[in-house]
Order: structure tokens, then sequence, then C-alpha cells
């Protein structure tokens, strides 16, 4: 089998991740608020990844997880990190909502396409999947928005700081949860400096 065999051989999603890694520049590191997801991190490189323009899909729970690689520019998660840093220099960018799969599942090594689920952790936290969807449809909610509905980044988390306060983000968004309790207290931090790094990057 050649190289373009072999290259073909890797499905669609996987190939544009490589595609836009292999683009990255610079070192920085991002990181995630999620715990879960940054179990996956291997101090990989982060960088940006498609172009300015185009739609980034997020799920709902993951709006959060790039709260502190939008705020800090650093995060240690694989695929996490290269998005928050491809919205953090483009403020403007349309992100897209949805539950499940997004632009950051899709190329992790976690993501069961077959059982389109997500399976790390799951022999020990049978539930995690299930909830994180759960977290997906109330972030949605709690924003007074659709799955499939597109907004500016920047718009989208000036929104997401007017509705979900400390309170609102530990009682109906991240409710379900297992690491709710840890992330909350650094939640309005989090968002807040988000928020900042989005506002100021959109004025230079
Ligand atoms: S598949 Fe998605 S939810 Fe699961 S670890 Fe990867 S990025 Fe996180």
């Amino acid at each position: 089998m050649d190289c373009q065999q072999c290259w073909l051989t890797i499905r669609p999603s996987r190939r544009n991740f490589l595609r836009a890694t292999s683009l990255l520049a610079g070192s920085a590191v991002f990181g995630a608020l999620d715990a879960r997801c940054c179990e996956t991190a291997a101090n990989q490189p982060a960088g940006p990844s498609g172009d300015s323009t185009s739609v980034v899909t997020i799920r709902g729970h993951h709006l959060f997880d790039m709260l502190d690689a939008l705020g800090t520019g650093k995060s240690s998660h694989k695929t996490l990190g290269p998005v928050a840093q491809r919205i953090r220099a483009n403020p403007k960018v349309p992100i897209k909502l949805t539950i499940g799969v997004d632009d950051i599942c899709g190329p992790c090594e976690w993501w069961d396409y077959g059982k389109s689920l997500c399976k790390r952790g799951i022999e020990e936290y049978p539930r995690d999947n299930e909830n994180s969807l759960t977290s997906d449809k109330n972030a949605i909610r709690v924003l007074g928005v659709k799955p499939g509905d597109e907004m500016p980044a920047d718009a989208l988390y000036r929104l997401i700081q007017t509705k979900v306060d400390k309170k609102v983000f530990a009682e109906e968004v991240c409710v379900a949860c297992r690491l709710v309790d840890k992330c909350k207290e650094t939640y309005q931090l989090k968002i807040t400096a988000a928020v900042k790094a989005l506002c100021s990057t959109q004025s230079k």
C-alpha cells in the first residue's frame, strides 16, 4: 500500500484534522475546563486549523470546556486547543451549535464513530457520554437558541456571560456532570477572561 492509499484509508474527518495540524505554527499549549476531556491531553503543540471564516461546529458543553483556552491561549488538549486557538484568532468566526460530535470530538481518539459516542472513561464512568449529551442540550436551552443555530463567536460568548452565571452553570448547564463542583469554582473568572480575550482580539 503506497502513501496515497494509506492516506485514503483514514476517515475524512481524521484526514482534515491531520491536514490542519500539519500546518500548525508556534507552540502555544492550550488548556480546557473539562477535566474529562483534558485527560486526553498529551502536551501537544496547538495551532490554528481551518480558514478564518468557515463555520466551527461546537457541541453545547464544549462552549464551556473551551473557556480556559479562549481566555489564556493555552491548552494541552490535542483537539480542543487548535479549535480554541482558531476562534481566539478570529472572534467573528461563526459557531454552529450542536448536540454530540463536533469539530473537537471529530478528530479525537476517543470518539467512537460506530457507536456515535465518547468512549473516554466509559468503563469506569458509564454515564459520562449520556451526561455530556445532557450538558449539550442544557447549554443550548439555557442560551435560548436551537441546535443548528449559528452566531459569531464573540457575540455567542457575550450571550453566555449574560445568561450563565455560576449558579446557572452549576445547576442548569453542567448539573449532570461529575466534575461540576470543581469547575463551578473557576467558571466566573474563566468566562470573564474568555470574553475579554475575544473582544480585545476583535479591536486590534
Ligand atoms: S470524544 Fe469529545 S467529549 Fe470525548 S474526550 Fe474527545 S473531545 Fe472530549
